[in-house]
């Protein structure tokens, strides 16, 4: 087995709870889950902060939790992570997928989305991103881009999702990309930072 076959197998899971608040219940049935499958299966146990939410996350918060874990008696194989301070993978993966075509800049404001939904459900429909910004050419990006900087707006990256309905399988994994392609995902909200990494 080569050393990337070996990483590929190995069990990595994660707890990852944000410090925006006191350890919720939730949280700590996650990761006494997540503890135990990892010691089950030889794996290793990862806990990440999810201090995405930069204004209403807490350091004081994030005590609490890791106290909270020590007191619960899991105990992790690596980290804390935070993700604020791994803005810099993310800024080259983001980098990846927009070069790859795999994502692409939202101009969208708020206001036009919310719009778009409560239309949506006005006629009984699940609300969705309708794929607008998906059709942009690279002019239209490089214009927007640049209005956006003017204006002091940032727009959001969304996933471009595959396009075909058919589901696919990958190993014993059965994978419904019609799901995906209502869903558009945002991956960044703030330039280089993660949304849900
Ligand atoms: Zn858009």
């Amino acid at each position: 087995m080569s050393s990337v076959e070996a990483k590929l197998k190995e069990i990595r899971v994660t707890m990852a709870p944000s410090p925006t608040g006191l350890l919720h219940v939730g949280n700590a049935r996650t990761a006494l889950f997540n503890y135990l499958f990892a010691k089950h299966e030889g794996g290793k146990l990862i806990l990440r902060i999810e201090d995405t939410d930069l204004e209403r996350s807490n350091p004081e918060f994030e005590k609490d939790i890791l106290k909270n874990f020590e007191w619960l008696d899991i105990k992790w194989d690596e980290g804390p992570y935070r993700q604020s301070e791994r803005t810099a993978i993310y800024a080259e993966y983001l980098g990846k997928l927009l070069k790859e075509n795999k994502a692409y800049y939202c101009f969208c404001s708020e206001e036009d989305l919310e719009l778009k939904r409560q239309d949506q459900l006005s006629r009984g429909e699940a609300p969705k991103y309708d794929g607008k910004c998906a059709k942009l050419s690279k002019e239209d990006v490089d214009k927007l881009s640049n209005e956006a900087l003017r204006n002091g707006k940032n727009p959001v990256i969304r996933f471009r999702n595959p396009s075909s309905t058919r589901p696919r399988t990958q190993s014993n994994l059965r994978i419904e990309t019609r799901l995906f392609t209502q869903l558009a995902f945002v991956v960044s909200k703030r330039k280089n930072f993660p949304n849900h990494l």
